[in-house]
């Protein structure tokens, strides 16, 4: 065993795994209480899809959107038919204008929260009972109602990524402080902790990542130069929210999952790869210290690695599809390719640098994925931003959540600057 622990990082600052491998989870009662961010996003539908599902173990104690009331009222509604003597959660509207209408709402008032990300931490803080924080934000925003559920001492079932990729070392302090708990939601990340059911640290070797390779998986590099919003927008596996469909098809999205499988599992950046998988029927692997290989399979439904991250780590009976072996025939892999996707080469420099790096990489890519779909931007310009916003600014080291926050904010200035001067628009 110390041979192997003695591989376990040192440049994040801590050879603990974030995710409880080899602990014991949280034993926690039935209704199960969930606060829900991003509730109008897929991984927030997809929660509430299973809370009706699940209506006697499942409740929902709070809820967030930013702006889209449409949806938020249509959820609220669903609830209230299918789940009649469920109380009604609290619900928080980030977006001021948003929030303004809901007040004006007898509906939705009587329960509405404070506007903009106060709102959004009294949601994670102050409903009695809560017991788990499905977290769906998209961004960095999710960083700081991570850290405040890792404080309340919750199970977090975390879709946002980027509160590790952004805050890993401030995320692992606050949830080894607390005795909270992160369970994954991102498939990749969910593939492995059900491979690592029952292991310990030590007998892990490596991760392997598998990758869609996205809609441009065999476009040829002059061809990408071209190629327009809605192809990006075209993902061939995963049905998802506009910005991490944009980040599959740049490769981005495995980058940051890389950096997450480190923080998470507390393992060597050496040890992690990535291959490249089409059908996204293998949902990733763990290669143990004896050279045993274990993979997850299954359909391509985010509902799977949701359920069984609120759940404490079971399997519930769910109508997913059934993945037909015979029907599939033969699994097909193949390796990345980082000339023609730099962010995917990017985001590994950035997060072997660690410190500032994967903030500022991170926040780049925020706004260039946002100039992207306001169509302010073109595909393959969104490695060039992001390359130039991380040479110009100076790196440091993040001890603190307002640190990673000056951060981002410092590189969404940079990153938009460039993308102003490319579009003509500067000065
Ligand atoms: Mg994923």
């Amino acid at each position: 065993m110390s041979s192997r622990t003695e591989h376990l990082p040192s440049r994040s600052g801590s050879a603990a795994s974030l995710y409880p491998c080899g602990r014991e989870l949280l034993r926690l009662p039935r209704p199960l209480r969930l606060v829900v961010l991003g509730v109008t996003g897929s991984i927030g539908t997809q929660t509430m899809d299973l809370v009706r599902r699940y209506p006697e173990q499942l409740q929902v104690a709070a809820l967030s959107c930013r702006s889209n009331l449409a949806v938020l009222r249509r959820e609220l509604e669903s609830l209230r038919n299918d789940c009649p003597d469920h109380p009604e959660p609290w619900i928080a509207v980030a977006d001021p204008v948003a929030h303004a209408e809901a007040m004006r709402d007898d509906a939705l008032a009587p329960r509405l929260l404070s506007p903009g990300e106060d709102g959004i931490a009294e949601a994670v803080e102050s409903p009695n009972d809560v017991h788990c924080l499905v977290n769906g934000l998209v961004g960095s925003a999710g960083l700081r109602p991570t850290l405040a559920g890792a404080r309340r001492g919750l199970r977090i079932a975390l879709a946002n990524k980027e509160s590790l990729v952004v805050g890993g070392d401030l995320v692992r302090r606050e949830v080894l402080a607390a005795g909270a708990e992160i369970l994954p939601v991102d498939s990749e990340h969910s593939a492995i902790a059900q491979c690592l059911s029952g292991r310990t640290p030590d007998e892990i070797e490596g991760l392997i990542l598998t990758a869609s390779g996205g809609p441009f998986r065999t476009t040829p590099a002059d061809e990408l130069q071209r190629v327009e919003l809605e192809q990006v927008l075209n993902h061939p596996t995963w049905k998802m929210g506009p910005k991490i469909t944009v980040d599959s098809a740049t490769l981005m999205n495995k980058g940051l999952e890389v950096i997450e499988a480190h923080h998470l599992f507390g393992i060597d950046y050496d040890r992690i790869s990535v291959v490249v998988h089409p059908g996204s029927h293998v949902h990733s692997l763990v290669r143990f210290v004896d050279g045993a290989v274990l993979a997850q399979l299954g359909t391509p439904d985010m509902r799977v690695p949701l359920l069984y991250a609120i759940t404490g780590e079971k399997h519930w009976p769910l109508d997913t599809g059934k993945l037909d072996l015979l029907e599939l025939g033969s699994l097909h892999f193949e390796a990345p390719d980082p000339e023609r996707f730099p962010c995917l080469r990017l985001a590994l420099e950035a997060g072997r640098a660690g410190g500032s790096a994967p903030v500022v990489l991170n926040a780049a890519n925020e706004v260039a994925v946002a100039a992207l779909l306001d169509r302010t931007l073109r595909y393959a310009e969104i490695p060039h931003i992001i390359e130039d916003t991380l040479s110009s600014l100076p790196s440091g080291t993040i001890e603190s959540l307002a640190g990673a926050l000056a951060f981002d904010q410092q590189a969404r200035g940079k990153a938009a600057e460039f993308i102003a001067a490319l579009s003509g628009r500067a000065g």
